[in-house]
């Protein structure tokens, strides 16, 4: 047995997702493809509550969260950072010699709509980058509003990163207005590491046809990979397993219901909470918890790595700490296929453990 996992991805996987992986791999220029990519981008597009476009793309996030930046932008990038991926959504954007601002909150808080608007009014930007659930920090950012701001101003895109909260928390795509919501497939959506999704809105498809190839690229050229997307066909061999894995994924969240499968992330959250909140304190601001993980303080003047590798001889993987807050901070994952009875399974080892440090 390897231990299960609930660190912020990758997280839980089902056997039943495995399976469904380990199929038989199709023709990828043929019907019985295309039907498979159909079926998984309708399905997607569903969850994301949008009629726009939605790619899919054999890579992890990080490829998308550069493709975003190289895509979108002609102008100046305005980079929003409250933790360690945000950062790297900013350090990316230097990398690829792009024009930005960054601008930082302390980590712990969150990124408000005040703050966008602010920035906005001010510069000459063409691109926002957000994250919806910094990872690093349990900080869930106010989307919808940041997202009705970045509205205000026509020429300007929203670009977030929506990693571990897409599939554990709505993303409203056409009706929020977010120009691309992107993440990999080993959050909450609860599958093996090696894919990401992106929903893009027509009018960020309109902006990448305007930006030159010489910057763009080209696996990761969105026009093209659209223009492939129509045919339900990708332009280079896609991962057939990550596919076919979504497709019986797409099947058990219907099953199940979005709202259901929503309400269930958010009750595993509000327990998660109760049990450490005034034991340990919560490294998040106040009123912008995530639903999808839980990152802990240390009040308790505990060792933290002690912590995971105790839980880890007991066959349970939590992390302790990311980045800069390694040591200083402990996550939970309560995301993806995890259920109540795991919450109570992995807190009350917890309990126990901590007994003995
Ligand atoms: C995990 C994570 C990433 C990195 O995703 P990869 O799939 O490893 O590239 C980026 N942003 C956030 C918020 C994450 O949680």
């Amino acid at each position: 047995m390897k231990p299960k996992l609930f660190i912020p991805g990758p997280t839980h996987v089902d056997q039943e997702i495995l399976d469904a992986l380990a199929q038989y791999p199709l023709g990828h220029r043929t019907g019985d493809y295309r039907e498979l990519q159909s079926k998984v981008v309708a399905g997607i597009k569903d969850c994301l509550y949008t009629e726009q476009s939605v790619l899919v793309s054999t890579s992890s996030a990080t490829g998308l969260m550069e493709a975003g930046v190289r895509n979108l932008s002609k102008k100046k990038v305005a980079n929003f950072v409250c933790g360690a991926f945000s950062e790297k959504q900013a350090a990316i954007t230097k990398v690829c010699g792009l024009d930005q601002d960054v601008f930082e909150v302390e980590w712990g808080q969150a990124i408000t709509a005040e703050m966008v608007d602010d920035v906005l009014s001010n510069g000459d930007y063409d691109l926002v980058t957000v994250v919806f659930n910094e990872t690093s920090t349990g900080v869930m950012n106010p989307l919808k509003e940041i997202a009705e701001v970045v509205n205000k101003y026509p020429e300007v895109l929203l670009m977030v990163d929506a990693v571990s909260g897409m599939m554990g928390v709505p993303i409203k795509i056409d009706e929020w207005g977010v120009d691309m919501a992107l993440a990999s497939v080993q959050k909450a959506w609860a599958l093996p590491p090696g894919f990401a999704v992106t929903s893009l809105s027509d009018r960020a498809l309109e902006r990448s046809k305007s930006i030159p190839s010489a910057q763009k690229g080209f696996y990761f050229d969105f026009v093209r990979m659209h223009k492939a997307g129509e045919k339900s066909e990708t332009p280079v061999t896609p991962s057939i397993p990550h596919l076919y894995g979504l497709s019986k994924q797409l099947d058990r969240i219907k099953a199940e219901g979005l709202d259901k499968r929503f309400a269930r992330h958010k009750q595993m959250a509000d327990r998660v909470r109760a049990w450490g909140k005034d034991r340990f304190g919560l490294y998040a601001q106040p009123g912008y918890e995530s639903d999808t993980l839980t990152c802990f303080k240390n009040e308790a003047g505990i060792d933290l790595i002690e912590l995971a590798a105790a839980m880890k001889s007991r066959n349970y993987l939590i992390s302790g700490g990311y980045g800069a807050l390694k040591g200083k901070t402990f996550r939970l994952a309560h995301m993806g296929d995890l259920q109540m009875d795991d919450i109570n399974d992995v807190l009350k080892v917890l309990d126990e453990v901590i007994e003995t440090l």
